[in-house]
């Protein structure tokens, strides 16, 4: 469009010959103008191109509102966020209207009032596409009067008839009109409010405490469940199940690497630290690992999921530890070690449910899905037979020591004492400064002891690696 002075009245926007379009139809045509750009319409999005992304654009090209189903920390809520990008950059509406009415066909009768009244010289506003957004996470509490409305005791108190919709306080769904509206696990919605989402959507009223009162929103309606409450028989009342055209199923990232990328993307960065860090590729695959291996353990609960945020809130830890250590012992740069993991118990285990209810077991189960993590990450670098060189200098009493707390120097000095430990470390990390060095011979220590090539004791934080 060419660039020309913006429309400010209902005369001005008739003049510049604007068509106002459905909500599905402009969210139809800008994807598909998306598609046609390549553009990429779900930036941040990571694994998803294949089977998630697919089946939304079909929903929207098809005009069907969706339900989004997968257990947490699926990008659930990030992707419907994202459907703004589906918008038009902005949109012309009645000036001061609650619900964003289109100026050509206004439904409030505030704005058929003032429209009648004034003609073409009735103000319009123009609404930016991250004002059509609105969200509500659904719990057994959430009313109507939140959702669609309630009737204002004042305006009734002022002699207005209960039947006369000037007496109603618009609710969340009204006010997000002419936009896109996500409720968050819907099963958690009461029966009686399903039923007026149902003929909101359906019929385009609204009933409130017994008044029906017409109003033909348009409003792209999505939703979240977890699969589980979704299909359960009686949380979601037929009608509107049916109603939802596209069941869109979420999953988790299907690689390590995806895994590890949306670690990169989403993790907390902070600027203005003195310190350097550094995260070794190996340290950063054994957090991914982690929570893969969870996904898969009969002791986690996998109906509740294990999130992408236990490898963020993971990474964040083990990296934080390593930055306490550095800050201590004046070192310069922060690197994480095998012996900065067991901090990230404190960071899992508010993520996961464990399937028994003993109170110990927790942090055991946390400890053995680290050491399988350990073991698988190490036996991808390492061919455990080819490191004999190393595991026989251990004979005859020779022990290595290392600590959450020790300084890397004296990693360094391990190394040098050891025939072919430097060679090996240089398979996964050619830095020559001691904080990485430190970190390697930790990993190649621990890997060698899951693959039972060494002793392990640990006491009081101090770990010695001995045969
Ligand atoms: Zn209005």
């Amino acid at each position: 469009m060419a660039k020309r002075k913006k429309a400010k009245t209902i005369g001005e926007l008739k003049a510049s010959g604007y068509q106002p379009v459905p909500l599905r139809e402009e969210m139809r045509r800008n994807l598909i103008a998306m598609i046609k750009k390549k553009k990429n319409i779900f930036p941040g999005i990571v694994g998803f191109d294949d089977t998630v992304i697919p089946q939304i654009e079909n929903a929207i090209i098809s005009g069907q509102d969706m339900i989004f189903l997968g257990e947490r920390g699926q990008a659930k809520s990030k992707i419907m966020r994202l459907l703004v990008n589906l918008l038009d950059a902005e949109i012309p509406v009645v000036k001061g209207c609650e619900i964003n009415d289109n100026p050509f066909a206004p439904i409030c009768k505030r704005c058929r009032d003032k429209l009648a009244e004034e003609g073409d010289a009735a103000e319009i506003d123009w609404l930016p596409r991250h004002e059509r957004y609105g969200e509500k996470l659904a719990t057994p509490d959430s009313t109507i009067a939140d959702l669609i409305g309630d009737v204002d005791p004042i305006k009734v108190a002022e002699g207005r008839y209960l039947s006369d919709e000037l007496t109603i306080h618009y609710g969340l769904i009204p006010r997000t009109n002419r936009g896109i509206f996500c409720i968050n696990e819907l099963p958690d919605l009461m029966e009686r409010l399903q039923v007026g989402l149902f003929n909101l959507m359906e019929e385009s009223d609204i009933q409130i405490r017994g008044y029906r009162v017409r109003l033909p929103l348009d409003i792209f309606l999505v939703a979240s469940a977890n699969p589980e409450d979704y299909t359960n028989r009686g949380r979601i009342i037929t009608p509107l199940k049916d109603r939802y055209g596209a069941q869109v199923r979420t999953h988790y990232p299907a690689t390590i690497e995806d895994e590890m990328s949306i670690v990169e993307m989403e993790r907390r960065q902070f600027g203005g630290d003195e310190l350097e860090s550094y995260v070794p590729q190996y340290m950063e695959e054994i957090i991914a690992e982690v929570t893969h291996l969870a996904r898969k353990s009969p002791d986690i609960n996998q109906r509740s999921g294990v999130s992408v945020r236990v490898s963020i809130a993971n990474y964040e830890t083990m990296l934080s530890n390593a930055i306490r250590r550095a800050v201590r012992l004046g070192e310069k740069l922060a690197v994480p070690r095998i012996s900065d993991l067991p901090h990230i118990r404190a960071s899992t285990s508010g993520k996961i449910e464990l399937e028994s209810f003993e109170e110990t077991r927790e942090d055991k189960v946390i400890d053995d899905l680290i050491k399988k993590a350990v073991l698988n990450v190490f036996n991808r670098y390492y061919k455990v037979f080819k490191l004999e060189e190393v595991v026989v200098q251990f004979s005859g009493g020779f022990s290595v020591e290392v600590s959450a707390t020790m300084r890397a120097k004296s990693y360094v000095r391990n190394v040098r004492e050891m025939i072919g430990l430097a060679e090996v470390i240089r398979a996964v990390d050619d830095s020559e400064r001691p904080e990485t060095i430190a970190s390697a011979v930790e990993f190649i220590l621990e890997g060698l002891h899951v693959n039972k090539r060494l002793n392990k004791t640990t006491v009081e934080g101090k770990t010695v690696y001995r045969r």
